[in-house]
């Protein structure tokens, strides 16, 4: 008889972010009630418990997404890439008011990317349309039933998604009707949030947070709602901050009043903390970095959905230099096409030679300490999540040394980063309970989830024709506003050029 949660780990070489991250020591690892109980040489099993032979394995912590959508995983491959004023106008109607049936779908087959990818615990930002207690449920099985660690944040705004677009005014009421000018009332949203927090109390595999889209589609109402329920349940707060140059134009032209900053404007709101996360910051200021830092509030970089939605890059020689607290992630299917977060520190590390030309300072095991601990402290979890310590949840990665990307095998840092595309993920352990064994889930039927998926991308891919056919004359209206925003000036200095 297994006991749930208990396992030993023998013989793999295990990660240590404070440790030689190009050598790491071999070491069993012994988890008890899925939590790690004890790491060192020739542990002996507890009774019951699986052994798991990670002999010519590396066993890292489990990557964790700190920023996804849920709610658009059957656009992923949909669009070619497109900026956000744009990609809008389609993403916006195909997240929303789906049957249960594809809700469920969707959810497991983002969750199952996300194991099969080595990420043990995804932060659900979810639109939730409609905001209703069966799509909640709904939602919640499909995680559970995965096995995923999640943190769960459905988006509560009470602005409209037109507040998403600079100028809004000028853009016919048709589009402006398109792209959504209606908002639910602000104690409507707050209430049903806390009471899915009292229906489904965090623990386990199950967190949650709280999560105003943006502060542009946020009254201090709002803002200062979002705040106190984010004290009373000790929550992270995620909100997305200067995605796009056109917010921070939003930002100059709409919030002159707290000094044209969101920053700013949070501030006033009661949220700039250590519980904020802002999600993308690739139009913050360095004085607003420097802000960001000093109330140890973080930043969620997102590089793969800023490309293909072309907003640009996040500045990480800056934000590195600030001190800022940094995570990563991968953001929606429908805007980065993948959830893989060993592309998420690539990405990270690549990025910073566009404002350091000189060699160095070695980035690839920070990327792998914002993948992990970094993400893990956005949500409130740094002291039991991003590391293999005692004490903390077995949330386990095995790598497969055998794959070609370990041939010869030089650093486990580097190649994790640079090498490692997903390929060699073999194993992956949530909570002490195997999720992915020899690449296969343990939990999910993924044929049937192939075939049930099949059927649904008829009604889905229909819908996204009819979405496509009514936006025609709306898109050049779209691609107006977007081209605007790119020719008015905007007071910001970028990539700060080193000076030595
Ligand atoms: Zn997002």
């Amino acid at each position: 008889m297994t006991v749930p949660g208990s396992l030993l780990i023998k013989g793999g070489m295990v990660y240590d972010h404070d440790g030689d991250v190009h050598r790491p020591a071999r070491a069993d690892i012994r988890v008890e009630q899925g939590r790690i109980a004890e790491i060192g040489p020739n542990l002996v099993a507890s009774p019951g418990a699986e052994t798991i032979d990670a002999a010519g394995h590396l066993v890292m912590p489990g990557l964790i997404n700190a920023h996804y959508h849920s709610h658009d995983v059957l656009c992923r491959g949909l669009f070619e890439e497109l900026p956000l004023e744009m990609w809008l106008l389609y993403t916006l109607p195909m997240g929303g008011n789906r049957s249960k049936e594809e809700v469920r779908a969707r959810t497991l087959v983002g969750a199952l990317e996300c194991l099969r990818a080595g990420i043990t615990c995804v932060q659900d930002m979810l639109g939730l349309v409609p905001f209703a207690e069966d799509y909640v449920d709904t939602v919640l099985e499909a995680y559970r039933d995965a096995g995923i660690r999640t943190v769960f944040s459905p988006m509560v705004s009470d602005i409209p998604a037109l507040g998403m677009v600079r100028n809004k005014e000028a853009l016919p009421p048709a589009v402006q009707e398109m792209i959504g000018n209606k908002a639910l009332p602000i104690d409507l949203q707050l209430d049903f949030l806390a009471a899915q927090i009292g229906r489904y109390p965090a623990g386990d595999r199950l967190h949650w947070a709280v999560a105003p889209f943006a502060p542009q589609r946020a009254t201090p109402k709002l803002l200062e709602g979002c705040a106190a329920l984010a004290e009373k349940h000790d929550l992270g707060i995620y909100t997305h901050v200067y995605e796009t140059r056109g917010q921070a134009l939003i930002a100059r032209e709409l919030f002159s009043a707290f000094g044209g900053s969101f920053i700013d404007y949070m501030a006033a709101c009661g949220l700039l903390g250590p519980r904020l996360n802002i999600v993308h910051s690739v139009w913050i200021s360095r004085a607003e970095m420097d802000r960001m830092a000093a109330a140890d509030a973080g930043i969620v970089l997102n590089h793969l959905s800023n490309m293909k939605l072309k907003s640009g890059i996040a500045p990480v020689v800056d934000l590195r230099e600030s001190g800022v607290r940094l995570g990563l992630g991968c953001d929606n299917c429908s805007g980065s096409d993948v959830q893989n977060m060993f592309q998420a520190m690539k990405l990270f590390c690549l990025f910073a030679a566009v404002s350091e030309p000189e060699p160095g300072p070695g980035l690839a095991h920070e990327a792998l300490r914002h993948a992990t601990l970094g993400n893990a402290r956005t949500a409130r979890l740094g002291q039991e999540l991003g590391a293999i310590r005692p004490g903390y949840r077995a949330d386990l990665v095995l790598i497969d040394m055998a794959d070609i990307g370990w041939l010869p095998f030089n650093s486990a840092a580097r190649q994790l980063v640079y090498t490692e595309t997903g390929r060699g993920v073999d194993t992956v352990i949530v909570e002490g309970r195997v999720v992915i064994r020899e690449r296969k889930c343990t939990t999910i039927d993924e044929a049937a989830l192939r075939r049930e998926v099949e059927g649904l991308m008829r009604h889905f891919s229909a819908d996204y024709a009819a979405v496509v056919e009514s936006r025609k004359a709306a898109l050049p209206h779209m691609r107006e506003a977007h081209a605007r925003v790119w020719s008015t000036p905007l007071d910001l200095q970028r990539f700060i050029p080193r000076t030595r």
